[in-house]
């Protein structure tokens, strides 16, 4: 989204080709999997504050439900594209296939900027999508939860939407809800402390003591603060994050090199997770161009912004100490890029296994509104823990075994996966 010439969805079929072709996966199972399945268009009228209609477009693809009811968030943002959520809605499905739960992939989105939307308005885009597509989504077919731009108050509108619809309570539909309103606890934390557990065994793998290590991080949103705060608590220090300066229409990395404080950083952030530039200058950080977070001194680079962010044109300039990228965004590498960081020996943990804890605490969540039986957080966490532990093993195992780069090892078990459940549902 950020380069208006990049096709993620091109990027996301040439990922899966390459498997394919190790794979020698027939063309049947091929033309399958390298597409949607399904995908719906629409267009949702919305009554603007100023009384003017104002007509926003949405999208919902489900990429593939071999393996149970897609899963996927719903995106807000201005640039959203077809082919951005098309290619999300296939990672969706090699992400729940690599973490071994029982869901498909799915993803959707509406070409919108909350920024200059009021509460109202963005309700009335919540319930319009909702009215759009309430006979092709539920707790058996399709499961909608937030992503960039959308929250929990985003979700419960939907619920509520969705179940007026349908005359009846069905809170597995939509997670990622307020806690007390069928949300899990340990969501919010669920994806930032998901790609710590992943950096934590990999730091393992490598022989490295977590305390002696510094991370530089893309973005400051809800993956990075979480991942921010469990890597400072594993002994970790972050000398940089970066984020979105909506008056500026452009990126800024915020640095202090002995350590960014959270707490502080938290405190002059907005709800987008966009740092107050000013008030940063104050507190001491040095304001560096957005792009400057890929250049730093560190062992591990966080990317938890968006997708295409290291790409042929910057993969230089990753330092040499880096020794571990831990993908919290989805898509944020290009293939060419992965080339460089394969020939330079980095530990890469890609977004399908690194970013796998939100949707897998997602479905923990679906799993506790089924039973109306709500887990204590440290439940939760301990099962998000063991979740992506044993993916992270069984993708550092194939990829040790089979000498595969990380990427292609998670992808190898995932397609496997879906392609042995088409096959055993008779589809191909
Ligand atoms: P968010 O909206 O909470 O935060 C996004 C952050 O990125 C903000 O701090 C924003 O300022 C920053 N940002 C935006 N454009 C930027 C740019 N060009 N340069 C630097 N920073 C920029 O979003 P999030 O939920 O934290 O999601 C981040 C990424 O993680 C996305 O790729 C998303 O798909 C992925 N992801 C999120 C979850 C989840 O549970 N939230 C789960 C899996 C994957």
């Amino acid at each position: 989204m950020s380069d208006s010439s990049f096709n993620a969805f091109e990027m996301a079929q040439a990922q899966f080709d390459r498997i394919a072709d190790l794979l020698e996966l027939d063309s049947g199972t091929r033309d399958l999997l390298r597409n949607p399945m399904r995908e719906y268009h629409f267009n949702i009228p919305v009554r603007m504050d100023d009384n003017t209609v104002k007509v926003f477009q949405g999208f919902r693809v489900q990429h593939n439900d071999a393996r149970g009811p897609g899963k996927g968030g719903i995106r807000f943002h201005p640039m959203e594209t077809i082919n951005t959520v098309r290619a999300l809605s296939m990672w969706m499905t090699w992400k729940c296939a690599t973490v071994d739960i029982p869901l498909g992939g799915s993803k959707g989105g509406v070409i919108c900027d909350p920024h200059n939307l009021s509460q109202r308005e963005q309700e009335l885009i919540c319930r319009g999508w909702v009215r759009q597509i309430a006979r092709d989504i539920g707790p058996l077919r399709d499961i909608p939860a937030p992503d960039i731009m959308t929250n929990a108050q985003h979700m419960l509108w939907m619920l509520d939407e969705y179940e007026t619809i349908h005359g009846a309570k069905f809170p597995g539909t939509i997670t990622g809800k307020p806690l007390g309103m069928g949300g899990s606890l340990g969501r919010t934390e669920a994806t930032g402390f998901g790609v710590v557990y992943t950096i934590r065994e990999a730091l393992k793998v490598l022989g490295i003591d977590p305390g002696t290590t510094s991370a530089a991080v893309q973005g400051f949103g809800n993956v990075a603060q979480y991942a921010i705060k469990l890597y400072q608590q594993l002994g970790g220090k972050v000398v940089c994050v970066s984020s979105w300066d909506q008056a500026e229409q452009t990126s800024f990395t915020f640095r202090k090199l002995d350590g960014i404080n959270l707490d502080e950083l938290l405190g002059i952030t907005n709800r987008f997770g966009g740092i107050n530039k000013t008030k940063a200058a104050e507190l001491g950080y040095d304001v560096l161009n957005g792009d400057e977070w890929i250049d730093q001194d560190v062992e591990i680079l966080i990317p938890a912004a968006l997708e295409n962010q290291i790409t042929g044109d910057n993969v230089n300039r990753i330092a040499n100490q880096v020794k571990i990228i831990a993908e919290g965004a989805n898509g944020p590498t290009t293939p060419e890029a992965d080339e460089v960081i394969n020939e330079r020996g980095i530990y890469m943990i890609p977004d399908t296994l690194a970013n796998a804890g939100g949707v897998t605490c997602s479905y923990f969540e679906q799993v506790q509104c089924n039973m109306n039986y709500y887990w204590s957080k440290e439940e939760a966490l301990t099962k998000l823990d063991q979740q992506m532990t044993s993916g992270f093993t069984s993708v550092n195992d194939l990829s040790r075994k089979k000498k595969l780069p990380m990427r292609d090892a998670a992808y190898v078990i995932a397609v496997n996966r879906v392609a042995n459940a088409c096959r055993d549902r008779g589809w191909v």
